[in-house]
């Protein structure tokens, strides 16, 4: 189970393509929203995104503010942790344990069969916010973002907004 959870952790698994949805800006003040569309392969992964995000934050040419990234779906989450391959699958695993695959959820009577995919994607919460300084994210060492996918193959949004001072 855990390998089928635990996709590179340097690599988009899934991603599609970036869409800019809207900007704006007033004085030194500006505003970029893109959607980041995946489709990752597996029912689940973990897949690191940061690179992307920090792309979008680059074509904002924001230099001060905040970055935030939200998946846009029920069964989907974004997380900031490490990307150290022994700690993904400790998270998958642990995921797993507390909310898992299994075919009697109540959510289930309805036709649905992803009950444990709504459920994980509490575990992993739907968002996060990123501090911009300098242009870049003001991150610890080794806080990386992560796309988790919970019910996967098909096409997902992730909603990237950035907003600050441009200078
Ligand atoms: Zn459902």
């Amino acid at each position: 189970m855990a390998g089928d959870w635990t996709l590179s952790p340097h690599q988009s698994v899934g991603f599609l393509k970036a869409e800019k949805t809207a900007e704006a800006g007033a004085g030194g003040y500006r505003s970029r929203t893109e959607y980041l569309w995946m489709k990752v392969p597996s029912r689940y992964g973990l897949i690191n995104i940061t690179e992307l995000v920090a792309e979008v934050v680059e074509r904002s040419k924001i230099q001060d503010g905040l970055c935030y990234v939200g998946a846009m779906h029920i069964t989907a989450g974004i997380y900031v942790n490490d990307a150290e391959s022994g700690l993904l699958q400790d998270i998958s695993a642990w995921i797993e344990r507390l909310a898992p695959l299994r075919p009697d959820y109540r959510h289930h009577q309805t036709g649905e069969d992803n009950g444990d995919a709504h459920l994980k994607s509490y575990l992993t919460n739907h968002q996060t916010t990123v501090p911009i300084t300098g242009g870049k994210f003001d991150f610890g060492t080794w806080q990386q973002i992560f796309y988790a996918e919970f019910d996967g193959r098909r096409e997902k949004r992730i909603l990237v907004k950035v907003t600050g001072l441009a200078f």
